[in-house]
């Protein structure tokens, strides 16, 4: 059985969105009244396009090109800004991502920080998490986000051996890699994660096993290890490289017990994080949160948003440019609106797929119904071994909770973490399974009839 089905990071995907009409920000703005919403930046450009990659990005962009983007972004930056003045919203998170946000300059990393700060309040204790990749990590960078308060800086390494990185079509070499680490690390952020990638055509458990060790030289707080995924566009689907799911099984095996063994403890299928970290975990996407640029998604309550979805250079590149001339940023053309029973559906998802797992008590006071008996399938995984009960303290809610006892949770054992990507999946609607195949119909048969564009992706 392939456990590599899909990564559930979020829920409904972006496939089922579809056009809106009528919609416009300002009837749905209260939702991010007061304090504690999380705000996300898309910045879509990057060095060159990494072959597994089929995320909302561009490459070959210049200065010009960056510049549009920001005049477009500060646009959007003072239409929202008008709005959440009336809510007094307060941001307590703030994570910048791409692409590859360290593509900018210093220039325009300073104009983007002073833009924000401009425009939005935050809490003061508010995280501000920023990716980055070795190729543009360099000094004055790094000083530029240690003076803007980046506390978590995390960087796409994927391996340490140069015949891995060319075969997932990375711009970066190991030695570079570990240049831009050693400098990384003098920069003492409070948080520092490191991407890694299993299941790269001609690895071994071996060489994963090699490249985790390096890794632990330089002291990560955390580690994301993901499985390599082909999707249609990637430039790996057209070289017709076909995952070897069951050497990527054995590799994740070997990887989580090592690094268990070595410090850290596992809070999903991909995260791994040190046990000494003092950084509690953050529930990033559980809240409402608000986008900017043109690749994030917004969620307001029941309503999700975002610019249509792409893949491809040609596709992205439009979407760019449908932004930087857009006039009017509050109205919401495409998203969906879930209904209650989706809504159960994601918070199912997106607890139980991370531990501490699913909070029993919280989803039947806020849903008035019994998890188990609204998912029957929860029932049949704990039978076959995927999930158990466990109690552990809420520190979100302690009133009246024994606190020797803690709340129940329905939490992955071992087996369900390994088959976190075979289990989410089918949490997914008919609906929503329905409006995802469409999609991928489409845009299959869109991909068919261009062959010859991966050397463009
Ligand atoms: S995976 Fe590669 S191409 Fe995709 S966003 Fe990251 S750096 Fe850019």
């Amino acid at each position: 059985m392939n456990p590599y089905v899909q990564y559930m990071y979020s829920y409904p995907h972006k496939t089922a969105y579809r056009p809106l009409t009528g919609f416009d920000l300002k009837d749905h703005v209260h939702g991010l009244k007061g304090p504690g919403h999380g705000l996300y930046l898309h910045i879509p450009f990057c060095q060159a396009k990494c072959g597994y990659c089929n995320l909302f990005s561009v490459t070959g962009q210049g200065s010009k090109a960056v510049d549009r983007y920001l005049d477009a972004l500060e646009r959007q930056c003072g239409q929202y800004a008008e709005l959440l003045d009336s809510q007094k919203t307060e941001f307590s998170e703030l994570v910048i991502g791409g692409g590859t946000p360290l593509y900018l300059t210093e220039d325009q990393m300073e104009r983007m920080f002073a833009m924000l700060k401009e425009h939005f309040h935050f809490n003061e204790e508010r995280e501000f998490v920023i990716e980055t990749a070795p190729n543009q990590t360099t000094a004055e960078k790094l000083k530029r986000l240690k003076q803007a308060g980046a506390t978590r800086v995390s960087m796409g390494i994927q391996s340490f051996l140069d015949k891995e990185l060319s075969a997932l079509g990375r711009q970066h070499s190991a030695k570079s890699a570990r240049e831009a680490l050693n400098l990384l690390k003098s920069y003492q952020f409070p948080c520092v994660n490191l991407d890694f990638i299993y299941g790269i055509p001609g690895q071994t458990e071996g060489s994963l096993l090699r490249t985790l060790q390096e890794a632990l030289d330089y002291e990560p707080d955390e580690i994301f290890l993901y499985p390599l995924y082909i999707k249609h566009g990637a430039g790996l689907e057209w070289a017709g490289v076909v995952p070897d799911w069951k050497g990527a099984m054995g590799q994740y095996e070997r990887a989580s017990f090592f690094l268990k063994e070595n410090g850290f403890r596992q809070d999903s299928m991909r995260r791994f994080v040190r046990t000494d970290a003092k950084r509690a975990f953050s529930e990033c996407g559980f809240g409402s949160s608000l986008s900017l640029g043109c690749g994030g998604r917004s969620y307001l309550g029941r309503l999700h948003f975002c610019r249509p979805y792409a893949v491809t250079q040609k596709e992205c590149l439009a979407g760019i440019e449908e932004y930087v001339n857009c006039k009017d940023y509050r109205e919401i053309s495409h998203g969906i609106l879930l209904s209650e029973e989706e809504i159960k559906r994601r918070f199912v998802i997106r607890h139980l797929l991370i531990r501490p797992g699913l909070p029993l008590e919280q989803y039947q006071m806020h849903f008035g119904s019994d998890a188990i008996e609204d998912f029957p399938l929860l029932k049949k995984w704990a039978e076959e071994g995927y999930v158990k009960r466990e109690r552990h303290l809420n520190q979100q809610k302690s009133r009246g909770i024994d606190k020797n006892n803690g709340e129940p949770y329905l939490a992955l054992t071992e087996k369900g973490l390994a088959f976190s990507d075979y289990l989410g999946p089918q949490l997914i609607s008919p609906q929503i399974q329905r409006a995802m195949k469409g999609w991928e119909d489409e845009h299959g048969r869109i991909y068919a009839a261009v062959s010859g564009e991966s050397e463009k992706l």
